[in-house]
């Protein structure tokens, strides 16, 4: 190393000064040091070699001798106990440095270490030498201050507990505001473009990727829709012990459509005894639950606990179907292609169902959740456009819409339709709902979908979700879009 520098004319023939001349010595201190990793290396190629020694100054303290009495001098808080100054400010006294933490030396035994009172060996050893220490620096000037930062990344911090007795003051705003001026100035002076982001680009395929779902959240929100269908910027999934819910309901779908392919119509319903329901419904379990396995891990243990309660829950379910006018199954999760705008979306309806008393089609979505209700398809930027785009497939054959919840506490229908009982509970409900006829709200809906494809296809993200704070509450996406960072969801959208 020597040599090579020598030859690249360092460090030169002048004579050096004294600056120059310690840092040399203190280099040739680093060459000497590097050079007693001889025994331990055999043969070390030239970037090895370079990064070692790399290493090697890095770690090495080195400060040229002042020629003077500095003004102004930086040291570790060993080296400043005991001298005398005229100032003195320690920083980072923080309760997390000081009194430092243990840490003993991994090399020798820690028995050994707190027997002989070794430095870093034990809580008790550097209390006593931080509370000693402290009392040093405070005889060593007039004039001293301590400090701690406030924060360390997320952390708060606080005042080391050695401080208590001291006076805290807190500086005044002016006292620590940065200076800006070169920033300002330079601000000041630049031109300044603003952008328009509400847009990204305009879709370019007809075929929607992400059918429904991309209709829910665009409708939720342009900018939740844009980050998880155009970014896919989606958020981790959290794990669930246990079944999640989206495992317990494929299985209740899965048994469900193979209930149905036996059952196929109301009439096999009531001519089937409760005997042989039960063997279906678990017959149908089962084989679901082969279906899943095929591509899913499942615990067993909470699988046969889970199985016990959807048996209950679809026996349930099917007292409730018993109790339906006349009906026939006309499809189970039919994958279709529908229109909207200019957009292809791909969907996949749970069921379709013909009424023989109302001459019409009925739509059902199966739901293990709580949360859906027909308040979701009505009016402005829907929340659950998903039975909206069913029925605009189906257009004029639909005579009713209906989530079938089945669940722990309901086994219930809840939608709306053309005619009254045309399911349990599901009737034309105009009471609730303001609309004058079935078919015009068929065409209300049209009409949003319609819009929301328009959106879409646009590559429209501005950040409007649609029920404000409501909306945003489970989002994954407030980091990206940054809603909150005016504290816009706690004043702006607290009348949600
Ligand atoms: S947090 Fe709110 S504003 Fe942000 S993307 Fe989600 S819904 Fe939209």
């Amino acid at each position: 190393m020597s040599n090579l520098l020598k030859k690249s004319g360092w460090p030169g023939d002048r004579p050096l000064n004294s600056e120059e001349y310690q840092t040399l010595v203190k280099w040739n201190e680093c060459l000497h040091s590097f050079s007693r990793l001889d025994p331990l290396v055999t043969v070390l190629d030239f970037a090895t070699a370079v990064d070692l020694l790399h290493t090697t100054t890095r770690e090495t303290t080195f400060q040229p001798e002042s020629p003077g009495e500095a003004p102004i001098q930086i040291m570790g808080l060993l080296e400043a106990g005991g001298n005398h100054y005229d100032a003195l400010w320690a920083l980072g006294m923080h309760d997390e440095n000081w009194p430092p933490t243990p840490r003993p030396n991994p090399l020798i035994p820690v028995v050994i270490q707190r027997l002989h009172n070794l430095p870093r060996s034990s809580a008790a050893r550097e209390l006593q030498y931080a509370q000693a220490l402290t009392s040093r620096l405070l005889d060593s000037a007039d004039d001293i201050i301590f400090s701690y930062p406030q924060r360390d990344g997320d952390r708060a911090l606080r005042p080391s507990p050695l401080l208590q007795a001291l006076v805290k003051t807190t500086p005044s705003e002016q006292e620590i505001t940065i200076p800006l001026s070169v920033w300002e100035n330079h601000q000041g002076s630049a031109p300044i473009n603003e952008l328009n982001d509400n847009y990204g680009p305009r879709l370019t395929s007809i075929n929607l990727k992400g059918g429904a779902s991309f209709f829910k959240d665009q409708s939720a929100c342009p900018f939740r829709g844009y980050a998880l269908h155009r970014l896919r910027a989606d958020a981790p999934k959290t794990p669930t012990p246990g079944i999640s819910p989206r495992i317990r309901g494929t299985l209740l779908h899965y048994a469900l459509e193979l209930i149905w392919k036996t059952l196929e119509n109301s009439c096999r319903l009531h001519q089937t005894c409760d005997n042989d329901l039960t063997q279906l419904i678990d017959r149908s379990l089962q084989t679901a639950t082969q279906k899943l396995l095929q591509y899913r891990n499942i615990e067993p243990c909470p699988l046969k606990l889970e199985l016990q309660v959807l048996k209950l829950w679809l026996q349930e379910w099917m007292k409730l179907e018993a109790s339906r006018p006349q009906f026939s199954v006309l499809c189970l999760e039919k994958t279709c292609e529908l229109q909207v705008g200019e957009l292809l979306v791909n969907l996949k309806i749970d069921r379709i169902d013909q009424s023989h008393q109302h001459k019409g089609n009925i739509l059902i979505d199966y739901k293990s959740s709580d949360n859906s209700r027909p308040a979701q398809w009505i009016g402005p930027r829907p929340e659950e456009p998903q039975m909206l785009l069913y029925a605009a497939k189906l257009k004029s054959s639909v005579c009713g819409l209906a989530y079938g919840v089945i669940n722990r506490d309901h086994s219930e229908f809840r939608g709306l339709a053309r005619d009254d009982n045309i399911l349990p509970n599901v009737g034309v409900d105009l009471k609730n709902f303001d609309f004058s006829s079935w078919e015009i709200l068929i065409q209300q809906w049209s009409h949003e979908l319609e819009q929301l494809a328009g959106e879409i296809q646009s590559g429209a993200a501005t950040i409007t979700p649609a029920r404000g704070k409501l909306t945003c509450r489970y989002c994954p996406l407030s980091l990206l879009c940054r809603i909150d960072c005016n504290g816009e969801l706690d004043t702006n959208l607290d009348h949600e």
